[in-house]
């Protein structure tokens, strides 16, 4: 069913219910760091798999556990689903990993269109649900008590400034 771990973080929780769409990310560091970092237990931090440069996949965290990658958040348009108390747990989360300002790979690209599609059958979503398909950026807000608590911008990341394109990915994953 699930790919086995390569690279186990012990940062992970239950899933508070259903499985909602796939969160991409960026690390902003390089593969090796970011495997790195989610595996410490200092933190405090995870992705379900970390996909590098060459297109190698790090999976870090088990599919049906909530791995610690979003943070507060809410979905851009609150009528498809609410993150609420699910908090992490609502997205399968994948990371792609490279330095700031740097634009994916053709192996990146072609692995993350890969590992979305896998996450699309395990859920059993149809493929033309790309509202399923959220960046961090997307989703990301101030948690309460920030002074910009409930606002968007706390997270730069998949697209950075012009680093990624995500409504190209939702178009590959529906053609
Ligand atoms: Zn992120």
């Amino acid at each position: 069913m699930s790919a086995a771990l390569t690279h186990p973080s012990p940062h992970h929780s239950a899933r508070r219910g259903p499985v909602e769409a796939v969160c991409v990310h960026w690390t902003g560091g390089t593969y090796a760091s970011a495997v790195d970092w989610v595996c410490r237990p200092e933190s405090v931090v995870s992705y379900h798999a970390i996909i590098g440069p060459t297109g190698d996949v790090a999976y870090c965290v088990p599919w049906d556990r909530a791995a610690w990658a979003v943070g507060a958040s809410r979905q851009p348009d609150d009528s498809r689903f609410t993150f609420g108390a699910r908090g992490n747990g609502a997205t399968d989360n994948i990371a792609l990993a490279g330095g700031p300002m740097t634009p994916p790979t053709a192996q990146q690209i072609t692995m993350l269109l890969r590992q979305i599609r896998a996450r699309f059958v395990a859920r059993g979503w149809a493929m033309t649900d790309t509202w399923r398909i959220l960046g961090h950026v997307d989703v990301a807000v101030y948690p309460a008590g920030h002074p910009k608590a409930g606002q968007r911008g706390r997270k730069p990341d998949p697209t950075g400034q012009g680093w990624l394109n995500l409504d190209t990915i939702r178009q590959e994953i529906a053609a």
